[in-house]
């Protein structure tokens, strides 16, 4: 399993392939809770970028401990779309 400190600790060039590498493979966007705004926005990877910010508001499901990102990360919650990102992710970019 991937750690963040580890993640916080790449160069700023592979940092940035790491978080690419994250927001393609993060489920939300084929998530029932994931809406048309969120998607016209662009907005994913709410576990590391914190919540979305006015675009999601009611929760369906989650797919977030079926999505890889979850497991690479040993993350614990889920729901970040609304309730905020892991308390153990990296500092944005
Ligand atoms: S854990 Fe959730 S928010 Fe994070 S990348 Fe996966 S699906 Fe997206
Ligand atoms: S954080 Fe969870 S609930 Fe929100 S859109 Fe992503 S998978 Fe769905």
């Amino acid at each position: 399993m991937k750690s963040i400190q580890d993640l916080n600790r790449l160069s700023p060039e592979k940092r940035k392939e790491a978080i690419a590498d994250m927001r393609s493979k993060c489920a939300c966007p084929s998530c029932p809770t994931y809406t048309e705004c969120a998607a016209e926005r662009k907005e994913t990877t709410f576990c590391f970028y914190g919540k979305s910010l006015d675009c999601i508001n009611r929760e369906i499901s989650c797919k977030c401990p079926k999505c890889p990102v979850h497991e690479e990360y040993g993350f614990r919650k889920k729901y970040y779309c609304t309730k905020g990102g892991e308390s153990t992710a990296p500092k944005r970019l």
